[in-house]
């Protein structure tokens, strides 16, 4: 039985005093070991946040690295310093990152290979546009993206991963993808694991769901066998993101 996953993707929010006062209203409302809580932050947030969720269950997330381990990268945040401060998470492959950043699926792969070299937890994301899901072309779509994120990574390491399917079409537009949209994405990426690794691997890994869920529809999406979690944006920046985690309550 895979154990849920809920987590807030900041993006670019929350100052320091902002992401305090935002941990002092969500912390002793969504800590619970019922699923795994985490609050995925800009780096500049990562040491209050780290601080704030001490002594609960919640983790702590990061929105990037890079690959290389150290030296002259300006701007850039290794794995070594995310672990050092206290991170557990880190997302990769975001449609915003691959979009305004130029993020490819081949940095992805090394930041997924960096990543659980270091012992963080990958949450590599993927998802069609509106064009390419109207174009019914979404399927060989995302399976070219985890295939290329995945490449060289071992069946154990694969299993700890966290995918997360956004679509962007569905992503900030309010325009949530229906539970049966998500549910089939969702069914056929671990279709996709267990044709590049086995069968154990696509049971263990764990697939999210991302865009533009919230407490109206979370229920119905993460009911679904094939939905392990959610990635949250805009509801994880305000007290309904502890909705969404008791979800089941
Ligand atoms: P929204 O929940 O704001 O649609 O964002 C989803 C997302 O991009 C999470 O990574």
């Amino acid at each position: 039985m895979r154990k849920k996953i809920i987590a807030g993707n900041w993006k670019m929010n929350m100052t320091i005093t902002e992401a305090k006062a935002l941990c002092d209203t969500l912390i002793p409302i969504s800590n619970t070991d019922e699923v795994d809580v985490v609050f995925c932050v800009p780096s500049i947030d990562i040491s209050t946040v780290v601080e704030k969720v001490k002594g609960t269950d919640i983790s702590v997330g990061a929105e990037n690295l890079y690959f290389e381990d150290k030296g002259a990268y300006t701007g850039e945040i290794s794995a070594d310093m995310l672990v050092d401060a206290g991170v557990k998470y880190v997302i990769m492959g975001h449609s915003e990152r691959r979009g305004y950043f130029h993020e490819t699926d081949a940095d992805i792969n090394k930041k997924a290979k960096k990543a659980l070299e270091k012992g963080l937890t990958p949450i590599i994301c993927c998802g069609e546009s509106l064009e390419q899901r109207e174009m019914g072309i979404y399927f060989e779509w995302i399976a070219m993206q985890i295939k290329a994120a995945f490449q060289g990574i071992s069946a154990a390491d694969a299993a700890k991963c966290v995918i997360a399917y956004e679509p962007i079409w569905a992503i900030g537009t309010g325009k949530t993808a229906t539970a049966e949209q998500a549910e089939e994405v969702c069914g056929y990426i671990r279709k996709v694991i267990e044709e590049v690794y086995n069968k154990e691997t696509a049971e263990k890994i764990r697939i999210q769901y991302g865009g533009s869920m919230n407490s109206g529809n979370c229920k119905e999406l993460l009911s679904k066998p094939n939905i392990d979690g959610g990635l949250i944006g805009g509801a994880s920046l305000k007290e309904e993101f502890a909705k969404i985690v008791h979800y089941n309550a």
